[in-house]
Parts: structure tokens; C-alpha cells; sequence
């Protein structure tokens, strides 16, 4: 039985790093005339409302997107350079966004994704949660020829998809982590996927918590990755009673060889924005070369 649902959480610091880091590999992979695939193994419902619903009880956006959007007309260049593609997903739905309108809607990673791409290319989504998927599949009615929704599993899902037809492709893996063994499943799905398409770009969002496995993560993966960088971004101290997130990372198989240069220039800047405390920080390490 699934409870969590990402509408509580959009827009939130987590949602940023991860939607940031995501538009940079996309923009990477339109370098290449050749089309691609990406897919989507735990999608959520594809878009948010922030002016009502969930995402008002917490709130969370506020520490999040609405920060980055406040901030974004005085950073650097290369900063707002980099942020562009994401941010312009943000401002089409939010054509009345200012200082005294603050933001009414948030891509989720599926509505991100859609936008960036390229008609030739494709996306394959993956949602358990009985709403959440009627959500997306109403998302994207419109959008049958280039997305395709389905009600399943995505780790199991994820098999069938690879390698995809043109062989190149992406592929996000952004459980909720509420099921027990979804850290060691996120873990096999790599190992798996990696054998059936060893060339293809893998990001795997995570949640800095208190929890071992949770903390495990980014080791497990980079003795099973080849090619690899890791980036997280710690918005707060650990809370005393060791509950809450205090920040997430986002584990890269076979990153672009811009993105470590582009996340050294854009990282201060976006720690500094989405910081809560004294102690935030950020984490950017990156295998050896060969
Ligand atoms: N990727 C989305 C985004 O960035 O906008 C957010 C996804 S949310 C963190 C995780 C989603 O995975 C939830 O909507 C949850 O219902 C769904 N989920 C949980 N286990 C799943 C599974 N095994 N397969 C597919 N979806 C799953």
C-alpha cells in the first residue's frame, strides 16, 4: 500500500537539485541529432499545483522553487545560463509569476522531461499509485504519440525498456524509498539495467536521512557504476530526533563530461539560496577518469 504522495513535497529543495541536474543531462543529450529515450521509473502525477491542494499544508516549495525563482535575476551569468532550461519549464506555467504573485504550479519530472524533448524523441513513464497515474495519464492525454503511461511497477518495468530503439537514452530512478528494500531494489535495477544497456545515462535521486541504508546508498552505487558522479546538496543539519530530510542527492551513471564543470560553477550559488542553516553544504566527487 502506497501513502506517499509527491504533491505534499513539489517544488521542495530535493525537487530543485533533482529537476536542475535533470534538465542538464537533457540539454546534453539534444546535442546529438540522434533521438532518445527516457524513462521514468516512479513519475508521480507529472504536474502540481502549489496555490492549493497538498503542496499548501506544507508548503514546502517556498524553501524550494520560489527561492530560486526570487534569486535567479541577480546570479551570475553562467548560473542563470545554466538554470535556463529548467526555470523555463517553471515560468510557462506560471505566465503571472512576480514578486507579488509567487509561483501557482510546478513541473513534476514527466512534465520536465515532455518539454525538452524533441519531437523524434521518447518517454516512457512508470507510476504505481492508483491517483497519481489517473493524474498523469490525464497529463498527457494529449501526448499519446511521444509518451506512453503505465500502471506498473518501474523496476520491473524497466527491464523491457532497454535498450531502447535508438540506443541512446536516459533513465530516472526516483522512488518515494516508504517501501522496505526499495534502497537494495533501486541497487538491482541498476546492476540489471546496466548489463541489458551498459551505455546509457542513469540518475538516481536519494534522500539524506538518518537511516543507514538511506546513507549507504551513493557507496552501493559506485561499486557497481563504471563511469560515475555524485552530487548532493544538504540544505540543514540533521534535526535532534534524526527525523526529516535534510537535504538529497542525485547519483549519475555515465554523466556528460560537462556536467561536473557546470555543477562546480552552479553549486555555491544554489546552496547558498536553498541553505536553512549555518551548516549547509554540498558534495560534488566524480570517478576517476580512465
Ligand atoms: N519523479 C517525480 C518527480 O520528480 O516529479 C516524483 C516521484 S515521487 C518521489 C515517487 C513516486 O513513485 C510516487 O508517486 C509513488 O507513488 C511512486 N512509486 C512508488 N513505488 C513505485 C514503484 N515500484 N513503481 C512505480 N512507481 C512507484
Amino acid at each position: 500500500m502506497l501513502s506517499y504522495r509527491h504533491a505534499f513535497h513539489a517544488g521542495n529543495h530535493a525537487d530543485v537539485l533533482k529537476h536542475f541536474v535533470l534538465t542538464l543531462l537533457l540539454e546534453h543529450l539534444k546535442k546529438k541529432p540522434k533521438s532518445f529515450t527516457v524513462v521514468d521509473t516512479h513519475a508521480g502525477a507529472g504536474l502540481y499545483a502549489l496555490d492549493a491542494g497538498h503542496a499548501t499544508k506544507l508548503a514546502e516549495y517556498e524553501d524550494g522553487i520560489a527561492r530560486v525563482l526570487a534569486r535567479i535575476p541577480d546570479a551570475p551569468a553562467a548560473v542563470a545560463a545554466a538554470f535556463a532550461p529548467y526555470l523555463g519549464c517553471v515560468a510557462e506555467l506560471n505566465p503571472d509569476y512576480s514578486a507579488e504573485n509567487p509561483p501557482r504550479a510546478y513541473p513534476g519530472s514527466p512534465w520536465i522531461v515532455f518539454r525538452l524533448l524533441r519531437d523524434e524523441d521518447r518517454l516512457r513513464l512508470f507510476e504505481l499509485h492508483t491517483t497519481d497515474v489517473a493524474l498523469l495519464g490525464e497529463n498527457f492525454r494529449d501526448a499519446r504519440r511521444q509518451v506512453i503511461v503505465g500502471h506498473d511497477d518501474g523496476f520491473a518495468g524497466l527491464k523491457a525498456q532497454l535498450p531502447p530503439p535508438s540506443r541512446r537514452g536516459l533513465v530516472l530512478i526516483d522512488p518515494s524509498y516508504e517501501l522496505r528494500g526499495d534502497y537494495s531494489k533501486v541497487v538491482a535495477a541498476v546492476e540489471d539495467a546496466l548489463k541489458r544497456f551498459s551505455i546509457g545515462v542513469y540518475a538516481i535521486w536519494y534522500p539524506q536521512l538518518a537511516r543507514r541504508d538511506a546513507q549507504q546508498l551513493p557507496e552501493r552505487l559506485k561499486r557497481i557504476a563504471g563511469k560515475w558522479l555524485h552530487v548532493a546538496l544538504s540544505v540543514r543539519a540533521p534535526s535532534t530526533d534524526g527525523v526529516g530530510m535534510r537535504g538529497s542527492g542525485m547519483f549519475i551513471v555515465n554523466p556528460p563530461w560537462t556536467l561536473a564543470a557546470v555543477l562546480r560553477e552552479t553549486l555555491p550559488w544554489l546552496c547558498e539560496t536553498l541553505r536553512q542553516d549555518e551548516t549547509a553544504c554540498f558534495t560534488l566527487e566524480a570517478s576517476l577518469e580512465e
